[in-house]
């Protein structure tokens, strides 16, 4: 044990240190190291694993996005019929939006493919929410009846947030786990 020299971090030279990444052997200071369940390691190399984990091919964003949107319209059209059922119901339409998308992305992995998903889940559940907003302000006059669209409007609205976030739960979830 002769070697005396002080170590710095490669990003940090005034941060002093001792730790190496245990991928690339760089010297990384406490605020350079991310704790993975394999042990410290650099930002460059967390960085490297995340790309080799996104599998997404460019053709997954449209058909992803199709897909959930064209299911989450036939969803939105039910969801008022549904009424307070939407808070049991759109959860499973969820699961059930996700497992399609994923099984029509042949289960290709990547953040912005999640996203992607769930805006198309999130925009097919407009055109109900914004029909039924639109027959309100027309049936304005008839209290009774724009009550009722009203309500439609928050199942929808309701709808379009449950669906959603149980969608990206769901997928992001179910693929980081594997
Ligand atoms: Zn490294
Ligand atoms: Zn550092």
């Amino acid at each position: 044990m002769t070697e005396t020299s002080t170590s710095y971090c490669a990003n940090h030279p005034d941060k002093e240190t001792s730790l190496r990444c245990n991928r690339c052997e760089k010297l990384i200071c406490s605020k350079c190291a991310v704790h993975t369940p394999t042990g410290y390691r650099c930002m460059d190399c967390v960085r490297n694993q995340q790309k080799v984990f996104e599998t997404a091919r460019w053709y997954d964003y449209p058909l992803g996005f199709i897909a959930a949107g064209i299911l989450s319209f036939l969803g939105s059209l039910i969801a008022p019929k549904l009424g307070f059922f939407v808070f049991f119901l759109a959860p499973i339409a969820g699961v059930i939006i996700a497992e399609a998308s994923r099984f029509i992305t042949r289960r290709r992995r990547s953040k912005p493919l999640y996203i992607t998903i769930t805006a198309g889940a999130l925009i097919g559940a407009l055109p109900a929410a914004a029909g039924n907003i639109i027959s309100f302000l027309f049936y304005l006059p008839q209290i009774e009846f724009s009550i009722s669209l009203l309500l439609s409007t928050l199942w929808d609205g309701a709808y379009a947030i449950i669906i959603a976030s149980s969608i990206y739960y769901r997928i992001s979830r179910m693929t980081f786990n594997r």
